[in-house]
């Protein structure tokens, strides 16, 4: 079996929507479970309606209206007979949602969060699948939150993989089945979300469960880069990458595949492609066990909006591990994420990254022992497999703050 994950962009409008299915007619489909996100920039519409439930409820219908007018276009466009099926479905969703927003007495906004965006990818996949088979393509709509199951930490829930892969066990193996990335359960029927950008870790976990023989992710891009290309202009594909490679990439700041997407690949093996939904029968990137970077160039990550801050003790005595311990203890209260350490006699560098504008406070409480000094918004560029040549160019363009270097890995701290 292979399981292929389509996100957003992939789906984006009418357009995408018919190279979607032009893919399909181009790649093996027989035995496969496609597993997809909601169409471009739903989620986030879909997250509105909520936002406004919750602080301005007068705004709530506007809302509902945007992503309902959205989803009513592509319909109007892709099937002409107006007494489709499909027309129905997409209504009773709505329905749904209006209704359990007018009945819904929970007050934990993860809770209502998780009820009304995962909404936007059963729409997705409702769509896709009548669209397919209108296009004579069979297949079967799966809900997502039949299989996956997890606990109830809402919006960011756990899978319970003993549950999900025996349930997954069950799908019949020669079947193209259509289903929601992003979205699960509780095994009481509540349905919960993995995370934002959760779709390719679904995929996984179907794939996981499934032994597939293989995860293939459609992307905008031709696959896996060796920088971004938003920010540097002559990018190589990189063919060939371990799933160690793709973790490190990862935690450097890359954001070609979550971490927890290639673990459950990694555990059983199964290849992750990472190709172009313009070009699907090109290779791509093929990310699997133990192989060497190919072609091994350096590999660019840029980290933007950290902070550099160097600790010193008030009486410039040598940082000892107690004082590290504590001032770990601060990053942790304030929920800061330490990027790179670098410890010299006096002198403790952190450059730390503030999710939730935490910075300040922690400044005030981490100056009543120690000296500090620090830089807001600076760069913290990772190059892997780097060489001479990229270093010294590296060091002529930019004020470098702080160097590090490992075997495989140099990092600059940069204004
Ligand atoms: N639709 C969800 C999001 O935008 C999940 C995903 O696309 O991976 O975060
Ligand atoms: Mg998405």
């Amino acid at each position: 079996m292979k399981v292929y994950k389509f996100g957003g962009a992939s789906v984006k409008d009418v357009k995408s929507i018919k190279n979607f299915v032009s893919v399909l007619q181009k790649i093996p489909v027989e035995n496969a479970v496609i597993v997809v996100s909601a169409m471009g920039k739903m989620t986030n519409a879909f997250e509105e309606i909520v936002n406004a439930y919750f602080n301005n409820k007068k705004d709530v219908s506007t809302k509902i209206d945007f992503v309902r007018n959205f989803h009513q276009s592509i319909l109007n466009e892709l099937f002409l007979d107006k007494s489709d099926f499909i027309y129905t479905q997409i209504d009773q969703i709505f329905m749904q949602i209006i209704g359990f927003l007018s009945s819904n007495k929970e007050k934990n906004y993860h809770y209502v969060y998780d009820q009304i965006v995962s909404k936007a990818e059963l729409i997705s996949t409702k769509i896709l699948s009548a669209f397919l088979k209108q296009n004579k393509i069979e297949n079967k709509w799966l809900d997502a939150r039949d299989y996956i199951f997890t606990d109830a930490n809402y919006r960011q829930a756990n899978v319970d993989f003993s549950k999900t892969d025996a349930k997954t066990k069950e799908l019949k193996r020669d079947n193209l089945y259509i289903t929601q990335g992003f979205i699960a359960s509780t095994i009481n029927g509540e349905t919960t979300t993995l995370g934002r950008e959760g779709s390719d870790y679904s995929a996984a976990i179907f794939a996981y469960a499934l032994d597939a023989e293989e995860l293939s992710i459609f992307k905008d891009v031709p696959g896996v880069l060796n920088a971004d290309p938003k920010l540097i202009g002559n990018t190589v594909l990189i063919e060939e990458m371990s799933y160690k490679e793709a973790i490190e990439m990862a935690f450097y700041g890359a954001s070609v595949i979550h971490p927890k997407t290639i673990q459950p690949l990694k555990s059983k093996n199964i290849p992750l492609y990472v190709k172009s939904f313009l070009e699907p029968l090109k290779k791509g990137t093929i990310i699997r066990n133990k192989v060497k970077i190919k072609p091994e160039i350096p590999c660019y990550i840029e980290k933007q909006h950290q902070n550099l801050i160097s600790i010193t003790t008030k009486d410039f005595s040598f940082i000892n591990e107690k004082n590290i311990s504590e001032i770990f203890s601060l990053l942790s209260k304030h929920q800061l994420k330490v990027n790179l350490i670098q410890n010299t006699a006096i002198s403790f560098s952190l450059c730390l990254e503030d999710f939730n504008g935490n910075f300040k406070s922690f400044l005030k409480d981490i100056n009543i022992t120690f000296n500090t000094k620090y830089n807001n918004n600076v760069k913290l560029l990772t190059v892997r497999h780097f060489n001479d040549e990229v270093v010294q160019k590296i060091e002529k363009v930019n004020k470098i703050l702080v160097k590090q270097t490992t075997r495989e890995t140099v990092q600059f701290v940069v204004m």
